[in-house]
């Protein structure tokens, strides 16, 4: 079943018409379907269903609130990337000994406020974190459960900047070095090693570097068990894909068979750590037309929603399908254009060289798979105020976070005490 679909000419949210949410929110704005979130739950919860393991969603992918607590309710766990994350999680109602701390470059003082919100793992990727882990753990008197995460020089077969398992990427620690940093980490009083951690990058559409990556890590568990290390947990990562134009992605039950059929006999629990596959077709971005300019070469629909609001396009050539709010006529005429925002930016675009049915001003579009690395990436750039997001479920719909008022915006910042005030 979809989530978003046509009936009677107009695009619902599952019970909802995105038309009547536009009526009361006012455009833009993000839209999730709780029931697609819930199925896209299922298929991990359904997946991991006999095996050791659970599943931490990763929440940088789409941290709002209500988004969290959904999953927290279905026994989710939380993969953080920062204190701010962690706040938003235990906010959510997760539980601390629930929540995965990663990330390439932890302070201290986060370091510290993790362990004091007694989190229940820390992943490591450096030796100079391993370091100041146990030293902040030291001063609070504790010993902190960490896996290391290490990078296992796989091609992960996505876009540059999302893929993170090779070796010239800053993440995790070369896989050839991390016998000598589990060493460090063993020689380390306040840390416990409980695992090895490994993330190969984002949107991928194959098992293959899956496949290659964990033969490697498994390899490696080997020889750390050999040197005298503990290692109980295994944390694969997240990364898989999502369908934006007509990527195949494999199905959760296929990446849990290869993983379950290559960890075999580890003896290991297993972590997952999804976010885009979690929460991105669960969401879309409505926006409405300004405006249309024809133009010599294509037409420019300008559009309401901009760079500032989805930034994939721009950032990682993202391709989002999109289509008219209103249902066009199975035989209506297409149009070349781009779907652009009112940014000064060229690079301000949603769509380019897409062929829709003609818009007009007024009209409502739907940019689809939004929901992961959407709201999350906006910004008040052009003094635009934060992109409003929405959670269906059945036929009720809510703000799960208000537009902010321009005055709202302009409260936030403040004049240096030595200029004049503004005369009013
Ligand atoms: C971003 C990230 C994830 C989630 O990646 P997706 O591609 O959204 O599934 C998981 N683990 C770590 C460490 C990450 O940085």
């Amino acid at each position: 079943m979809s989530f978003f679909e046509y009936r009677n000419g107009e695009m619902h949210a599952e019970g909802v018409t995105l038309a009547a949410i536009s009526a009361q929110v006012g455009t833009p704005f993000y839209c999730y379907s709780a029931g697609a979130l819930r199925a896209a739950w299922r298929e991990f919860a359904d997946g991991i269903k006999g095996m050791n393991a659970s599943v931490c969603y990763a929440m940088k992918a789409n941290s709002n609130l209500a988004v969290i607590r959904l999953f927290g309710e279905m026994g989710a766990g939380a993969d953080i990337v920062s204190v701010g994350e962690m706040r938003r999680a235990l906010a959510a109602g997760i539980p601390a000994e629930r929540i995965i701390y990663s990330g390439v470059g932890k302070k201290a003082s986060e370091l510290m406020e993790a362990l004091q919100a007694k989190v229940g793992q820390i992943n490591v990727e450096s030796s100079a974190e391993l370091e100041t882990l146990n030293a902040v753990a030291g001063q609070l008197g504790v010993r902190a459960n960490i896996t290391i995460r290490v990078n296992p020089d796989v091609d992960a077969g996505t876009h540059a900047k999302i893929t993170t398992g090779r070796k010239e990427n800053k993440f995790g620690i070369d896989i050839d070095l991390a016998r000598e940093a589990f060493a460090l980490a063993g020689r380390l009083p306040h840390l416990k090693v409980v695992g090895v951690a490994m993330h190969i990058g984002s949107q991928l559409t194959s098992l293959d570097p899956y496949r290659a990556a964990i033969v490697r890590v498994r390899e490696l568990i080997g020889q750390l068990r050999a040197d005298g290390h503990r290692i109980d947990r295994f944390d694969i990562g997240g990364g898989l894909g999502i369908v934006y134009a007509d990527e195949k992605p494999p199905s959760i039950a296929d990446f849990m068979a290869v993983v379950a059929r290559e960890t075999e006999g580890l003896g290991c629990e297993l972590t997952f750590e999804p976010g885009r596959r979690l929460v991105g077709e669960a969401g879309v971005l409505v926006s409405e037309v300004i405006l249309v300019k024809p133009g010599a070469a294509k037409t420019f629909v300008i559009v309401d929603a901009a760079m500032n609001d989805l930034i994939r396009p721009t950032l990682y050539e993202a391709w989002h399908d999109i289509l008219p709010v209103r249902q066009p006529r199975q035989d209506a005429a297409t149009i070349r254009c781009d779907i652009v925002g009112p940014i000064c930016e060229s690079g301000d675009f949603l769509a380019q060289n897409r062929d829709l049915p003609p818009l007009a001003a007024g009209d409502l579009v739907m940019i689809r798979s939004a929901g992961a690395y959407g709201a999350v990436m906006a910004s008040s750039y052009n003094s635009r105020p934060l992109v409003p997001e929405v959670m269906v479920d059945g036929t009720r719909f809510a703000v799960i976070r208000p537009r902010p008022t321009i005055d709202e915006m302009l409260l936030a910042e403040r004049f240096p005490p030595w200029m004049e005030p503004v005369k009013a």
